[in-house]
């Protein structure tokens, strides 16, 4: 079973069209849905804050074309399987991976949309489950492609919205708007600065100069991961109430600043304190991160991933040993001007800015450091930052 895929995106494109071609005797549209890093900005989107994520050059690639009839067929070329139904019996399966598909096309009849059946081949190289949303950019491309196919007119921001409500009601993932919104907004060089209380967003050039984006996979998913999560929601909920008290016209962590937080918070739950003390600089963190960038200034951008680092692992305490290990190995090295865990926490990678002459030696000292300590075999992954959802074929 070939699940890790790290041929070029345009391999894959070939080798997907000639799947297609032997199973279906047609030539496919082909559509190709991007992955995505965040670079500052975590745990932000549920308290309507802002985050940083862009589009990388690692994608699901999806052949598509249109039937006659009612029939769904979607051939998985990295699990080698089949999953055949018809548009009337839309459920989910024990594979889990045609949810993913299944789920928008279900969205899409929410919406009113008519469809035909369809022959897909998919496959793409963004590792699953690493934290890096193969998932997001399995839906898009789906969605992106079910609206040029049918001709359904959907702007960007609904395509991104129809992902999301196939992960959230159809596979059962409870995921903000901001994995699909990258991944169908994506542009190469820029990060995306999206405000996700209002959806308005900004392009900000990400000038990577002599430094390369690499990502440290700790191979690990700690269980605590999911029920953590709802805990620090809850946390910020309550963080929220305490200042509404005082300010009815909150309504958000977005809204509350570090005075009130002193004012309101402190002193009733030292806890809630310092979960919302952490949401809330991690949002000014990131409007200071952007004036950096536009300053040409990455050595400041740099140190504040750090400082995201510390806040994840000391006040909202989602981090975990092997994060907090990878972080330290490179903290104190001058080649790394930034590195912090990405996404959720508990496990997953971190996102590490690393001067290009020294990847290769940072990247062999970590590994070997890693497999001492920690008796895993670190898995790399460099890249780099491309366009959204887009048609190739
Ligand atoms: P993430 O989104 O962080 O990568 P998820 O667990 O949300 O992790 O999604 C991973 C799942 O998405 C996989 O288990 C699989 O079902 C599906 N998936 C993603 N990419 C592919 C692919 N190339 N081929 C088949 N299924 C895929
Ligand atoms: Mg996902």
């Amino acid at each position: 079973m070939n699940v890790e895929n790290d041929s070029a995106t345009e391999e894959i494109v070939a080798n997907v069209r000639k799947r297609f071609l032997a199973l279906y005797g047609t030539e496919p549209h082909i559509f190709t849905s991007p992955g995505r890093i965040n670079l500052i900005g975590e745990h932000t989107d549920y308290n309507n804050g802002l985050v940083l994520p862009a589009a990388i050059d690692k994608a699901i690639v999806l052949a598509i074309a249109q039937r006659e009839d009612q029939q769904i067929n979607i051939f998985s070329e990295s699990y080698q399987m089949r999953y055949t139904c018809t548009l009337q019996e839309l459920v989910r399966t024990e594979m889990l991976w045609p949810d993913y598909i299944l789920g928008v096309i279900v969205e899409l009849q929410k919406k009113g949309c008519e469809l035909k059946g369809v022959d897909i081949v998919f496959d793409g190289n963004i590792p699953l489950g690493a934290g890096l949303s193969s998932s997001a950019a399995l839906e898009c491309a789906t969605a992106f492609a079910l609206n040029e196919l049918f001709e359904f007119n959907l702007s960007p921001l609904e395509i991104a919205k129809l992902g999301q409500a196939a992960e959230n009601n159809f596979v059962g993932v409870q995921c903000g708007l901001m994995d699909q919104f990258a991944s169908v907004f994506g542009k190469a060089g820029h990060l995306i600065k999206l405000d996700c209380e209002s959806f308005e967003f900004n392009f900000i050039p990400f000038n990577a100069k002599n430094y390369q984006v690499v990502l440290f996979d700790t191979g690990v998913k700690h269980s605590l991961a999911s029920s953590a999560y709802n805990e620090r929601r809850q946390q910020c909920e309550y963080g929220v109430e305490l200042v509404r008290k005082h300010h009815p016209e909150v309504d958000s962590l977005r809204r509350v600043n570090k005075q009130m937080l002193d004012d309101y918070v402190k002193d009733v739950d030292r806890m809630v304190y310092k979960r919302c003390d952490f949401v809330v600089s991690e949002i000014q963190r990131l409007q200071d991160a952007c004036q950096d960038l536009l300053k040409d200034d990455l050595e400041s951008f740099g140190r504040r991933m750090y400082e995201t680092h510390e806040g994840l692992r000391d006040l909202y305490e989602v981090s975990c040993e092997e994060l907090d290990y990878l972080v330290d190995r490179v903290k104190d090295r001058p080649e790394v001007i930034g590195s912090r865990m990405m996404g959720g926490g508990f496990g997953g990678c971190t996102i590490n800015l690393i001067a290009s002459d020294s990847v290769d030696r940072i990247v062999e000292e970590t590994s070997k450091a890693y497999k001492k300590d920690h008796d895993r075999n670190l898995k790399v992954y460099f890249v780099s930052i491309e366009d959204g959802t887009r048609q190739v074929l």
